[in-house]
């Protein structure tokens, strides 16, 4: 028998363009040779612009297909996502418990092309997954929604730390500048990457960076490993991203 690959719990939503959620996942894994175990949050209406609906998977069916899962197949980390209603929040918290794997956690707040993606219960169930989480990856401005009171953004990634969780991961690709930065920030201090600015717009981005990283932890990469790891291979994925549509390029995640 072949040496099984490590597995990804990947909790998000469906995208039928394929360029974010759900496929992202697992297509980013795929690169790191890792496997997916996929529970959908929610069904959406998209295209490469923008998102027009989102329809959530009811909670309880969520925690019933979780619960199934994990009673069998037991992932080496877990990556959530959209979160289609506040009420799948205790849902996957109940999950991460009984998974005992390291967490990345993508707080999906606004599509890229501007749709809103949460409301105030939204926001408060995700602050309440901080505790469970190992490595959460907000762009400034979900930094500055989840933590609206902070005087800067290394206030509000400090007070994220205070609420749980281990590490943070605040992801720059969406604000202006020459080179794309992102800010790790941990207990023992923090560290800015920097990349070099792609000349297009995308779609997936985010979640190809966030399964990236949960494929690294499954791996078995300590956090900053697996960090900087995820990022190389993310940056490398923009560079060779295609159109499947009119809107965004989605990273190159196929083999061409
Ligand atoms: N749709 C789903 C299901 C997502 O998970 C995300 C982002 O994580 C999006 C849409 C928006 O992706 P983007 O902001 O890269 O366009």
């Amino acid at each position: 028998m072949n040496r099984p690959l490590p597995l990804v719990l990947c909790c998000s939503g469906h995208d039928p363009t394929g360029g974010a959620g759900l496929q992202a996942d697992l297509e980013a894994l795929a690169v790191q040779r890792v496997r997916g175990l996929s529970l959908v949050t929610a069904l959406t209406e998209q295209d490469t612009r923008d998102v027009y609906q989102v329809y959530p998977v009811p909670a309880a069916r969520l925690r019933a297909m979780g619960e199934r899962l994990l009673a069998d197949c037991p992932p080496q980390a877990v990556k959530i996502g959209l979160l289609g209603h506040a009420r799948q929040a205790p849902v996957l918290a109940a999950l991460i418990r009984r998974a005992q794997a390291p967490v990345v956690l993508d707080p999906v707040l606004r599509a890229g092309g501007g749709r809103d993606l949460a409301d105030a219960a939204l926001l408060a169930a995700l602050r309440r997954l901080l505790p469970l989480t190992t490595v959460l990856t907000p762009n400034v401005q979900e930094v500055r929604r989840l933590v609206p009171e902070a005087s800067d953004d290394d206030a509000a990634a400090a007070a994220l730390l205070r609420a749980g969780c281990a590490h943070v991961l605040v992801t720059g690709g969406d604000e202006p500048g020459a080179r794309v930065r992102n800010v790790w920030h941990h207990a023992g201090g923090r560290q800015v990457f920097e990349w070099p600015r792609l000349d297009a717009r995308f779609h997936g981005a985010g979640c190809t960076l966030a399964a990236g990283i949960a494929a690294r932890l499954a791996l078995g990469d300590a956090v900053g490993d697996a960090l900087l790891h995820a990022q190389q291979t993310t940056q490398e994925l923009l560079a060779r991203a295609v159109a499947v549509g009119r809107g965004r390029l989605i990273p190159g995640r196929l083999p061409a």
